[in-house]
């Protein structure tokens, strides 16, 4: 008899690695502080949608409900940039027919995973919030929507608990977990755009970015053909920043979106109103030495390794981390020592979390700022020209990143050292395309023979 596992938290990633376990055969209880979104949808919280990537993709397929959520994605082929002037410029991710991305709605994916999981064995209490426990004993303490308490037992607790999690509370209390929070300077909240006459306002198949250099606004696509949009703004200082939102006379705010936004106020008639009475979300990068507790517990998902959205990495990491452990379950014959197991996914999947953490803060610049500059464009350009000679042998960074399912961290080393290539070579602005490329080839050791 395998031993009972308590999972915190059925979010994106506790529901997930609900499915992973019950279908190897463990005795799984999945506690939720929130109720059945199935029943009533959940308000408020985190993003709407989500863009989704190879390895969320290879993750979701681990656990055969790959069909069912491609099913309600919306591809996203490149980036389609908005200037002030309104003139739109569209940056494919890449030359091969399989390189785009998927926008997921979070709701409809979480209930599609719990519902996934409750048809695998799973046993799901929702409205139970951990508010304490002991984990040497296995002892794991709940407080009910109404207040009652709740004492539940586990020999295996994987806290699931997102950014704030309580199991992490738990853990700490056992060993320093080297804790640090670094908040983002920047919040950000999210805007509607509806449909118009019942199709897109926009261009579908593209994640729209306003990059306005020091902050930016996003769009992804909805499968009810709406689009969700995200302004992204420092938190204080002077205009435009949240902080100078909430004392602007309407008449500024609304030159300010006229002026920036010139294409996206013709579509959202309310976009002032929605800027101003929309919830403020916060943004930071949780690093942490240790992510578990003997055999005992462990953390996945935001608990362990929080980062910013910018390269939409977070779910797709936080699922990496849920196929981690089920394929080191199957290498172990579906019996692990759970200490050992622990160990070595805290190991693993450390520098990964790290990489795409430092990944992620990265390109903010690259969306709000770098987007608009001709050398970066002229990068771009390249990598795809590269991209589309060798296939299979150059990959750009944000490919490595989106389209396979390399190491974070050695994508990142290989996009150093690129970096650094392109860095030497474009220098000289002159140099025609074909001459530049066949530099590139060589200096990528792309060159035949
Ligand atoms: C604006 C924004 C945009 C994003 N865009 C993307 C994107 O495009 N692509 C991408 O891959 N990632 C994106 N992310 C990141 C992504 O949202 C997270 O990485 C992902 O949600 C992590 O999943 P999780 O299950 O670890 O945590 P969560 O989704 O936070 O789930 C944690 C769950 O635990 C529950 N919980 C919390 N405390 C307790 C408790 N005490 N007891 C019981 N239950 C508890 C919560 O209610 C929740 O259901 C974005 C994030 C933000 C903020």
């Amino acid at each position: 008899m395998k031993p009972p596992i308590a999972i915190v938290g059925g979010g994106l990633a506790g529901a997930l690695l609900a499915i992973l376990l019950c279908r190897r055969g463990f005795s799984i209880d999945v506690f939720e502080k929130r109720s059945d979104p199935r029943l009533g949808g959940w308000a408020g919280g985190r993003s709407i949608n989500l863009a989704l990537a190879e390895r969320g993709l290879h993750a979701l397929a681990l656990a055969g409900v790959l069909d069912r959520v491609l099913a309600e994605a919306v591809p996203m082929r490149g980036r389609m940039i908005h200037a002030r002037d309104g003139k739109n410029h569209f940056q494919a991710y890449g030359p091969h027919p399989n390189d785009f991305i998927r926008s997921v709605h979070r709701a409809r994916l979480n209930a599609t995973l719990l519902g996934a999981a409750e048809a695998s064995g799973a046993r799901l209490h929702f409205g139970m919030s951990l508010i304490d426990g002991d984990l040497r004993a296995g002892r794991l303490l709940f407080r009910d929507e109404l207040g009652g308490l709740h004492e539940r037992h586990a020999q295996v607790i994987i806290g699931a608990d997102g950014i704030a999690s309580a199991v992490r509370r738990l853990i700490a209390r056992e060993k320093p977990l080297g804790e640090r929070l670094d908040p983002l300077d920047h919040g950000y909240k999210e805007i509607h755009l509806a449909p118009r006459a019942g199709e897109f306002a926009l261009e579908p198949e593209a994640l729209h970015i306003w990059p306005r250099l020091g902050y930016m606004l996003i769009a992804l696509p909805n499968a009810d053909r709406s689009f969700t949009c995200t302004l992204f703004l420092p938190r204080v200082g002077p205009a435009p920043s949240f902080a100078w939102l909430g004392s602007a006379l309407r008449d500024e705010v609304e030159q300010w979106t006229r002026q920036d936004f010139p294409d996206l106020c013709a579509l959202v008639p309310d976009l002032s109103e929605q800027i101003i009475s929309h919830p403020l979300g916060e943004l930071g990068t949780l690093w942490l030495e240790h992510w578990h507790f003997e055999g005992r517990a462990v953390l996945i998902g935001d608990a362990a390794h929080a980062i910013v959205p910018f390269h939409g990495q977070g779910m797709n990491a936080a699922f990496e981390d849920c196929a981690w452990i089920a394929e080191a379950i199957d290498r172990t014959g579906g019996e692990p020592d759970w200490g050992e197991l622990f160990a070595a996914f805290a190991r693993e999947r450390k520098p990964q979390a790290d990489a795409i953490a430092a990944m992620a803060l990265e390109n903010y610049e690259e969306m709000r700022a770098k987007v608009l500059d001709p050398r970066f464009q002229r990068q771009r350009e390249l990598e795809r020209e590269l991209e589309r000679r060798h296939p299979g042998r150059f990959r750009s960074r944000y490919a490595m990143v989106m389209f396979t399912r390399l190491p974070y961290a050695e994508a990142r080393a290989q996009g150093m050292r690129q970096q650094q290539i392109f860095d030497r070579f474009l220098a000289d602005a002159t140099v025609p395309d074909e001459i530049l490329i066949r530099r590139l080839e060589e200096a990528f050791g792309l060159t035949p023979g």
